[in-house]
Order: structure tokens, then C-alpha cells, then sequence
């Protein structure tokens, strides 16, 4: 009953009590602001991209030069992640960004996110390895 009686009845030209001019002037402004946030995420975005990009290019060369760096499964032998860490990484990354070893050590898989290494504060020279010293190279 309720919806014949508004099916029936004029609509009405503007909400009571607004001005067309103001609102018309109001979205023009939230148009602006909307556009305007999105030039800010589109930045954002691109600077995310590149700094990924560059951290990639770093994290490529520490792993092809640090002694915990396993060539032949492209994963780190350093790090071993708590299994509640290596799921939370999944969860951020992708299912492959963590490897479980045969020993069930979960280890980050840095051919798959080499910028990983470019944040890693574990990195040891392979150079200072082959000197037999620590930390000399
Ligand atoms: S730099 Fe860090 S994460 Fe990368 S291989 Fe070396 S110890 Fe592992």
C-alpha cells in the first residue's frame, strides 16, 4: 500500500531545503577532491613500484654476494622464520615467498623477493669467507 502511494506521487524536482547551485558547486568539489586523491595513489603507487624496483636491483646484488645465499634453491640459509612469521609472509607476499626446507625450516625465498636482502642486516661478504675472517670484506 505504502509503495503505491509513492509510486503515484510526483517526484519531487530537488530535496527541500537545497540549493541546486550549492550542490551542483559541492560536487564539483568532491569531483576535484576524488580526483586529486587518486593523482596521490597513482604517486604513490609509482614510487612504491620503483623503490621495490631499485631495493630488487640492491637485494640481486647482496644475495649474489653473500655467503648465506643458496644459489641452487634461490632461498636465504640465514634466516629461519617462526612458522607464525613465514605464514604472515605468505599472507603479505604470495604463497611462494617462503620455502620449508627438508629439515621444516622456513626460509625466504630470495629469488622469488630479492629485495628482501636489500633489508637484511644478517649479509655476509662470501669474500670475507674466503679470507677466513669475519666481517673484513
Ligand atoms: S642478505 Fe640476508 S636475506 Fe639475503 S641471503 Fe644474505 S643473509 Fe639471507
Amino acid at each position: 500500500m505504502a509503495e503505491a502511494a509513492v509510486e503515484g506521487a510526483a517526484p519531487t524536482p530537488f530535496p527541500i531545503g537545497l540549493n541546486p547551485l550549492e550542490v551542483e558547486e559541492d560536487v564539483k568539489h568532491v569531483d576535484l577532491v576524488v580526483k586529486e586523491l587518486a593523482r596521490q595513489i597513482r604517486e604513490v603507487q609509482a614510487r612504491s613500484e620503483a623503490l621495490i624496483k631499485i631495493s630488487g636491483f640492491i637485494g640481486l646484488w647482496k644475495a649474489s654476494t653473500c655467503r648465506y645465499y643458496d644459489e641452487k634453491r634461490g632461498v636465504c640459509r640465514a634466516w629461519r622464520l617462526r612458522e607464525d612469521a613465514a605464514d604472515e609472509v605468505r599472507k603479505l607476499l604470495g604463497p611462494d615467498a617462503v620455502w620449508r626446507d627438508e629439515k621444516g625450516f622456513e626460509r625466504f625465498r630470495i629469488a622469488r623477493y630479492p629485495f628482501i636482502c636489500a633489508i637484511c642486516p644478517l649479509y655476509r661478504s662470501r669474500a670475507s669467507e674466503e679470507k677466513g675472517g669475519e666481517g673484513k670484506g
